[in-house]
């Protein structure tokens, strides 16, 4: 077993389809790296991190169809679920084969091996600073991190995944 983080709950790391399809088994398909990170940033900063938020959105209908059918193994087809509430995110940091932005590119015939698709990414805010100034912390204080990282460039959320590009930080344009 991996160890779990101290900061997050796994739902705010996985997908509702592989929360309600998997459980608790979900935190084997994180990358411990990545959970190390996350919670090295979070404990760094003392400042809340915000990953995905679907958890407060239970009692929406769109939440609720995905449980229903996740737990009971049913397809799940995202043309016919209601709509996701305005404000909801569950993209932010493991996505499976039914999240829609891999949808999207699979039905495009788009390769998807985004480290989000690998349990090495989140996407997040920090509460009381701007994506850009969590990036330039991070790179200033790239001696401290655990492990090497990657940021995305010029985004108004942070991405950081624990791809070794080979540098302590790498930034990348998408
Ligand atoms: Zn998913
Ligand atoms: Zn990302």
């Amino acid at each position: 077993m991996i160890d779990k983080p101290v900061y997050f709950e796994l739902k705010e790391l996985v997908c509702p389809h592989v929360y309600y399809r998997f459980g608790e088994v979900a935190w084997q398909f994180l990358h411990e790296k990545q959970l190390i990170l996350m919670d090295w940033v979070r404990n760094s900063l003392n400042r809340p991190v915000f990953v995905n938020n679907w958890d407060q959105y239970e009692n929406s209908d769109y939440i609720k169809e995905i449980k229903r059918l996740a737990s009971a193994r049913l397809p799940i087809i995202s043309t016919e679920l209601p709509e996701a509430p305005k404000g909801l995110f569950d993209e932010r940091g493991l996505r499976c084969n039914l999240c829609s932005l891999n949808l999207a590119k699979t039905y495009r015939g788009i390769i998807y091996c985004s480290p989000h698709f690998t349990g090495q990414a989140d996407d997040y805010d920090v509460e009381g600073m701007t994506a850009e100034e969590v990036r330039q912390w991070i790179i200033a204080n790239k001696y401290k991190l655990p492990y090497p990282v990657r940021l995305e460039k010029g985004v108004s959320w942070v991405h950081m995944d624990c791809r070794d590009a080979g540098e302590k930080v790498v930034l990348f344009n998408p």
